[in-house]
């Protein structure tokens, strides 16, 4: 099957619906992903995203964002993140999004390595809250054509430009979607690891392609673990309890119940501080203690940590939860500009896929929703404005059609997923 679309998609995390509803409506816009459109990490976000508290608190956002990623963030990415921050979350809102409020005014909870509260939030689940609002946008609108199931497979590529994707449905089936431009908001990583937090069908794929076709790609192996996740030997896709849990007072503890560390330090510090006392005291996981903030708090804010841990044997209203870290985010990926362009002519990559400098080496807790939202808005205004030149020049252009033996093959994903995991390196593994 070949379709022609103007901009395809590929992914329907926040960062590939946020984009759809940002390009123009006389665009055809094509969305193509993997699963069902539910299952994204974007959905599975706990705590919150970021918003400046107005003029005086940029300083104060800005380095906060620059210490947690050692310095080695692009300062202009930063800036324009917070910039953005407080028109994205209005966006939000406007799209139905609930945040918290008290007297008609946002509420902001603290997590880890911020200075201050800033984080807009829907109980412990805002993903969840965030996306049933965006998706309920996009099939709202009558340019956007969703398609589950599609696993983009490869690039089309001619004359060094992208001119759409070749996807494989459950049928086995190739489809070739021809596009002017095409957006890859793809995720992370996580999939390909021992133990993570993120979906296990979120695998790289984006990043794997790009790095077959030459594209340039950045830190591919800067992986973030995450400090406090359910401690279960048993299974890979490990329950997050979020940074927010921490942030309103809750204390890392180790078997002796005794405090060991400041649980408010930027997550690569207190990741290495509980590797360090699980080492030192010999055992494999320690424990995250909630039950000092009291019932109201934990329920009103926290009901869905509530009740996955109760579900799995514990009580937090009166048991520490047993945590380990696990691996939780990308840093690294497809490089872009501030627009979001890749250094392929045609080709754009938002959210976790890509790499624009803002989390530097280390990712400062909620700047991943924060990101994904400013920088695929950036990206639709960047390709609607190029849209009409692009048809200008594309003319009628038929395109070679690419040798379709080779994705055939199911070891091509395993070969996909072959050349991120050598990226990864020991990492693989951790806990
Ligand atoms: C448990 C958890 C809690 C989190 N909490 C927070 C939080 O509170 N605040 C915060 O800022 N960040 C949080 N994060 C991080 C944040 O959710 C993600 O970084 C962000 O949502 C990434 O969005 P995305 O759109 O880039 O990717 P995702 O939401 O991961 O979506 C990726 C999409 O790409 C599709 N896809 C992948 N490969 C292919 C392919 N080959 N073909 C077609 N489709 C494909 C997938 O099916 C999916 O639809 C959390 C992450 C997790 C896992």
């Amino acid at each position: 099957m070949n379709s022609k679309a103007d901009i395809v998609i590929v992914g329907s995390g926040v960062a590939g619906l946020f984009c759809a509803l940002n390009l123009p409506e006389r665009c055809r816009v094509v969305i193509l992903t993997k699963d069902r459109l539910e299952r994204s990490d974007s959905y599975l976000a706990q705590g919150g995203i970021c918003v400046a508290q107005g003029e005086s608190d940029y300083e104060s956002f800005y380095e906060d964002t620059m210490r947690a990623g050692h310095y080695q963030n692009d300062p202009a990415a930063v800036s324009l993140m917070i910039e953005s921050s407080r028109s994205v979350i209005e966006d939000l809102v406007s799209f139905g999004t609930d945040f918290a409020r008290q007297g008609g005014n946002l509420l902001c909870t603290r997590e880890g390595g911020h200075s201050r509260p800033r984080i807009v939030y829907h109980q412990d689940i805002t993903g969840r809250e965030v996306m049933t609002r965006l998706i309920a946008r996009v099939k709202e609108r009558s340019n956007i054509e969703i398609h589950e199931y599609e696993t983009m497979v490869d690039l089309l590529v001619e004359q060094a430009e992208c001119r759409g994707v070749i996807s494989r449905g459950t049928d086995g089936r190739l489809r070739l979607w021809q596009a002017d431009s095409t957006v890859l908001a793809c995720g992370g990583v996580g999939g390909l690891f021992e133990f993570s937090t993120n979906y296990r069908h979120i695998t790289g794929d984006a990043i794997a392609i790009a790095l077959e076709h030459g594209i340039a790609t950045e830190r591919v192996d800067a992986v973030q673990m995450h400090p406090t996740t359910f401690y279960d030997p048993s299974s890979s896709r490990c329950l997050l309890i979020s940074e927010s849990v921490r942030g309103e007072g809750a204390h890392l503890l180790n078997e002796r119940g005794e405090r060991f560390t400041d649980e408010l330090a930027p997550r690569d510090v207190v990741t290495a501080a509980i590797r360090a006392e699980m080492e030192r005291t010999g055992t494999d996981h320690v424990y995250l203690a909630m039950q000092h903030l009291g019932e109201e708090v934990i329920r009103s804010h926290f009901p869905n940590i509530y009740e996955s841990c109760r579900q799995r044997g514990i009580d937090v209203l009166t048991q520490p939860i047993p945590v380990v870290p696990a691996q939780h985010y990308l840093m690294g990926g497809i490089k872009v500009d501030l627009d979001s362009q890749t250094s392929m002519a045609r080709l754009y990559a938002i959210g976790e896929t890509s790499c624009n400098g803002v989390h530097g080496a280390n990712r400062l807790a909620s700047n991943s929703l924060l990101e994904s939202l400013v920088f695929a808005r950036r990206a639709a205004r960047r390709i609607g404005a190029s849209h009409r030149t692009q048809i200008e020049k594309r003319g009628s252009g038929s395109l070679a059609l690419p040798d379709f033996e080779k994705y055939q093959e199911d070891s091509l994903m395993e070969r996909y997923h072959r050349t991120v995991r050598e990226k990864m390196g020991e990492q693989l593994h951790a806990i």
